[in-house]
């Protein structure tokens, strides 16, 4: 919904020393680039999300960037953030916005695969880049552009990173897992393609929302769930049935969130409210990473002391597991166009990027970060 209104410092101004103002906007520029002029029109939109209201870290994301959106428009671009399933199902997010019965949604790609597999490359694909990568690859190795024109267009939808989770954890398992063999059989919640590799291990899959995965592990629908990581998990209260907690999750190093808005909404938008959630959802990917960083050792402190297992999984489980995704990946770039398009691209820096970070960051991780 978009309007004009007179502010009202503008209604008691002197309609010269109005247009005076106006004119200056439009002229002035600073070190940072052109300065745009403020529009007078009143926004309002609704973002629904994926998230459980519970978890300030990914749900407090959307918050934050409907706040800073807000303050950095004075108040006259308002977005108002809906939980999971209170205006639209929870992973139905990306079609609703898509169809403009809301103009933006805060949500996971790699929950809309029905949709199209390359759906996957823009959350996190098994073994795929961890959060540092991601950012690599989408802001400055021309991946967000990429998904944008070759993918998400296609949907009226356009695109920005908006949160990252940092390597997320393999999950809580009612049983140990200590070999393939005892992957065989067992019901996990696990979205993305991660689930598709699941299923080649034997693993019965299912994609649930966050908020009701807890009652499906409670009920003995599933036997395993996987969600982030300690500081959401313990929250949602996993442990309490489920006290096997597997690492790492190999599926998911480094998984993006995104804010998807109805290219419709975002062209009809002035352009300083555009820039103003570009760098609302900038900063968002950037918060959200460190709180996830910086609450996850104490939450995983807090899980032991619980009496949690922590276990790694089997290595020759993701051994099998690697192979398996590769070939998933090759097969769905020789079906698809669009899918081998982005897989190329994304291939092609995940290579360079694996290189360089094999050589210096490895090496300091590997010698430092082993508790002693
Ligand atoms: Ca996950």
């Amino acid at each position: 919904m978009v309007y004009d209104e007179p502010s009202m410092a503008e209604k008691k101004m002197p309609r010269r020393a109005f247009l005076k103002k106006a004119a200056a906007g439009v002229a002035a520029s600073s070190v940072f680039g052109p300065v745009y002029a403020q529009t007078r029109k009143r926004v309002r939109w609704r973002m629904a999300t994926s998230w459980p209201q519970s978890l300030d870290t990914i749900f407090g994301t959307a918050k934050a960037i409907a706040d800073r959106v807000k303050t950095l428009t004075d108040g006259r671009f308002e977005i108002e953030v809906f939980p999971g399933g209170e205006v639209v199902p929870a992973l139905e997010v990306f079609q609703e916005v898509q169809k403009g019965r809301v103009e933006i949604g805060h949500t996971a790609s790699y929950y809309y695969l029905n949709l199209h597999p390359a759906f996957a490359f823009g959350s996190a694909l098994p073994f795929g880049l961890t959060a540092r990568q991601q950012n690599a690859w989408f802001y400055d190795g021309g991946g967000q552009d990429l998904l944008n024109a070759e993918l998400y267009a296609a949907y009226n939808v356009v695109a920005f990173p908006a949160g990252n989770t940092a390597a997320q954890m393999g999950g809580w398992f009612r049983r140990p897992v200590d070999s393939l063999a005892d992957m065989r059989g067992l019901r996990m919640r696990i979205p993305g393609l991660g689930g598709e590799v699941m299923g080649r291990l034997g693993v019965k899959t299912v994609v649930i929302s966050g908020g009701e995965v807890f009652s499906a592990l409670q009920k003995g629908q599933i036997d395993a769930t996987e969600f982030v990581g300690p500081y959401d998990d313990e929250k949602l209260g996993f442990y309490k049935v489920a006290p096997y907690y597997y690492y790492p999750g190999w599926w998911e190093p480094g998984t993006t969130t995104h804010a998807f808005v109805n290219l419709a909404a975002w062209r009809r938008l002035p352009k300083d409210f555009q820039v103003a959630l570009e760098a609302a959802a900038h900063e968002a990917n950037e918060r959200m990473l460190a709180a996830y960083d910086a609450k996850n050792p104490a939450a995983l402190e807090r899980l032991l002391s619980y009496g949690v297992k922590l276990r790694p999984f089997p290595k020759e489980a993701m051994r099998v597991a690697y192979r398996e995704a590769f070939s998933l990946y090759e097969e769905l770039a020789a079906k698809d166009a669009t899918y081998r398009k982005i897989y190329e691209h994304w291939i092609h820096a995940r290579t360079q990027l694996f290189r360089w970070f094999g050589t210096n960051e490895l090496a300091y991780a590997d010698f430092t970060f082993p508790a002693i």
